[in-house]
């Protein structure tokens, strides 16, 4: 797509500047630009996003679990940001008003098998909180004591793992709260509707000569089509500092300004939901994880029960691979997973096997296929999954890679980092380093 796009948009001079360009309004886009807008006053942001709308992406399509952080590498950005961001994301909904429910998880072993991933499980939060890395309780208890306190699971349910921490919120209130923020600042702008297409490294001007800072920023051109039917309308702009938060498309553009040796490969691996009404979970408080069957590391963390704050229930995802379709170039064809968005009813029979493994009395009726979302992954299919990219691969060019769950909970404390990444690398001392500073 990198290719393709060059191809079909000759570069463009830029008309106008701006400090910070965000590309992608998920909600990690949001997030970062609502918090340049407040950390920089005096400097300009523009979000750029090619839905009309704010979030149409994976930001809207997944379980929307404030994760406690424990599933992850105790050294990991995932880990840290997860921990940092849960913290963050309740202080944020409670002062906020934004829709939110802590309502403690259940991780369910349905055999004696499962016990040890228990274990390690705890002995991990142990060692969190020992190392001073973060605060992730979890509780032990038996199958009993699990059904006391959910009397839908069933006798298989041998013990299980509580944790407090674990929460729900409303993603669409917590985005729509950051695009009113950027929105009323005086320094933020939201452009919706208009895809980035191109992205150069800026040519000196005035004069100038590469390295005397002159020819500092990117331009960046734009492509919206009014829906008209006509051609679109091109447009380009001079960003001193180009964040890329462009989720399922992001290795687009950050293969814009690399060379084939460091050139980015996404996998995509879809989960499906499955909205549920009927017997079996009438009393259900807490959100129901079993054990994965593989190592988590390799899949997602097991077809679940997951509550909205209506109180509705659903479960899954699973995790199913998908295969791109390739351009000549050998890049996955623009967003081909739009048309493998689907929900299959072949998929949700697997589904029903999985829940009843610890829901017994779920009637296979109450099942219909609702939604589903893609991971952006930085590993391949088998492949142990990879921490979150967030890389400074080119000077003022800013790129986050493989922000797969905990993407949303983490929202918040990314959003922490990048700001200290421009602060430091890009406004401050050792700018223009160009170093990468976290690859998974
Ligand atoms: C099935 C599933 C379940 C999940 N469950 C959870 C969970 O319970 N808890 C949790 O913490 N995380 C969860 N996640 C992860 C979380 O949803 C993501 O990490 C998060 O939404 C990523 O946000 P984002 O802003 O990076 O990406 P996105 O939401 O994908 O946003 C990227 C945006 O960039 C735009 N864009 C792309 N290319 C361009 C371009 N060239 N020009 C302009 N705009 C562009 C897109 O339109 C999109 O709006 C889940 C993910 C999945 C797939």
């Amino acid at each position: 797509m990198a290719k393709l796009l060059r191809k079909r948009f000759p570069f463009l001079p830029p008309d106008g500047q701006v400090d910070h360009l965000v590309v992608g309004a998920g909600v990690v886009g949001l997030a970062i630009a609502e918090r340049l807008v407040k950390a920089f006053p005096d400097r300009t942001t523009f979000v750029v996003e090619r839905h009309g709308q704010v979030g149409q992406e994976t930001s809207s399509r997944n379980s929307e679990v404030i994760h406690s952080g424990i599933y992850y590498p105790p050294e990991s950005l995932k880990t840290a940001l997860c921990i940092r961001g849960r913290d963050l994301m309740y202080k944020r909904c409670r002062q906020d008003g934004i829709g939110y429910r802590q309502t403690g998880k259940l991780i369910l072993a349905t055999n004696d098998q499962q016990v040890p991933y228990l274990r390690k499980l705890y002995e991990r939060s142990e060692g969190l909180r020992e190392a001073g890395i973060g605060d992730v309780p979890l509780e032990w208890l038996t199958g009993d004591q699990v059904r006391k306190l959910e009397p839908d699971v069933g006798d298989q349910v041998v013990g299980a793992l509580l944790s407090p921490k674990t929460g729900i919120v409303s993603s669409h209130e917590l985005m729509e709260h950051m695009e009113k923020n950027i929105i009323d600042s005086e320094t933020g702008e939201m452009v919706l509707g208009t895809q980035v297409v191109r992205i150069d490294r800026a040519e000196p001007s005035g004069g100038g000569k590469r390295g005397d800072g002159s020819e500092d920023g990117w331009v960046v051109q734009t492509f919206t089509d009014d829906g008209s039917g006509g051609s679109g309308e091109r447009a380009a702009v001079l960003a001193k500092t180009v964040i890329n938060s462009a989720g399922l498309g992001a290795h687009h553009l950050v293969n814009q300004i690399l060379p084939e040796t460091e050139q980015i490969r996404l996998h995509f691996a879809k989960g499906s939901y499955f909205s549920y009404r009927g017997p079996g979970v009438s009393n259900v408080q807490r959100l129901l994880y079993p054990c994965p069957e593989e190592n988590v590391s390799l899949s997602g963390l097991g077809t679940h029960l997951t509550l909205n704050l209506k109180n509705e229930i659903r479960f899954g995802p699973d995790v199913e691979w998908l295969d791109p379709e390739r351009t000549e170039d050998g890049e996955d064809v623009p967003s081909f997973w739009e048309k493998k968005l689907a929900v299959s009813d072949e998929r949700m029979q697997l589904a029903i096997d999985e829940v009843k493994k610890f829901l017994p009395n779920v009637d296979p009726s109450g099942f219909v296929p609702d939604y589903s979302g893609i991971r952006p992954k930085m590993s391949a299919r088998g492949e142990t999954s990879v921490d979150f990219s967030v890389t400074h691969p080119r000077p003022g060019f800013i790129s986050l890679q493989g922000i797969e769950s905990p993407g949303l909970t983490s929202s918040l404390s990314i959003a922490e980092y990048v700001e200290r990444l421009v602060r430091k690398e890009v406004w401050g001392l050792g700018r223009g380093t160009g170093r990468t500073l976290r690859t998974g």
